[in-house]
């Protein structure tokens, strides 16, 4: 059965644009409920470990430092379905090819810089969620 939680962040793109809370208002509407959250900068080390799956793709360099540019929002969410559900409420990862109404349609400015993560799988999100917040307080 599908999982109830996930991981998202509002990449730093959105979040030094001040649509943190916009975004995060709207993933509230579609019935995601907020566990955990913290504001960080990560450093390329961090970014690149996050990311360690997309090591060998050409836009590596590039994503690393565009996560690393800024601060950046990481949020474990809640609801029935969550990874599914949220991956179709943040759209397609160009915006140019994202429905009308998702999060990258509404706040993404190219397929790079496209405002928010999602996990794409129950086991990717618990891997998440450890990585910003092992042993943190959660409700
Ligand atoms: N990305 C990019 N160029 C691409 C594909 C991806 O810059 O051609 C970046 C983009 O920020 C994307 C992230 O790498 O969100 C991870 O890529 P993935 O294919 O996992 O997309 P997502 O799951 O975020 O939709
Ligand atoms: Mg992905």
């Amino acid at each position: 059965m599908a999982g109830r939680h996930t991981l998202t962040i509002v990449k730093p793109d959105a979040f030094g644009a001040g649509k943190a809370g916009l975004i995060i208002a709207l993933l509230e509407k579609h019935g995601f409920v907020v566990k955990a959250a913290r504001v960080m900068h990560l450093s390329t080390e961090q970014a690149g470990g996050f990311y360690a799956v997309h090591a060998a793709r050409p836009f590596y360099g590039e994503l690393v430092e565009f996560m690393s540019s800024g601060p950046c929002m990481p949020l474990l969410l809640e609801r029935d379905d969550a990874v599914a559900t949220l991956r179709t409420v943040i759209g397609a990862t160009d915006p140019a090819e994202a429905a009308e109404g998702t999060v990258r349609k509404l706040y993404a400015e190219s397929k790079g810089r496209n405002a928010i993560h999602a996990s794409d799988s129950d086991e990717n999100a618990a891997i998440e969620a450890a990585f910003f917040f092992a042993g943190a307080d959660t409700i």
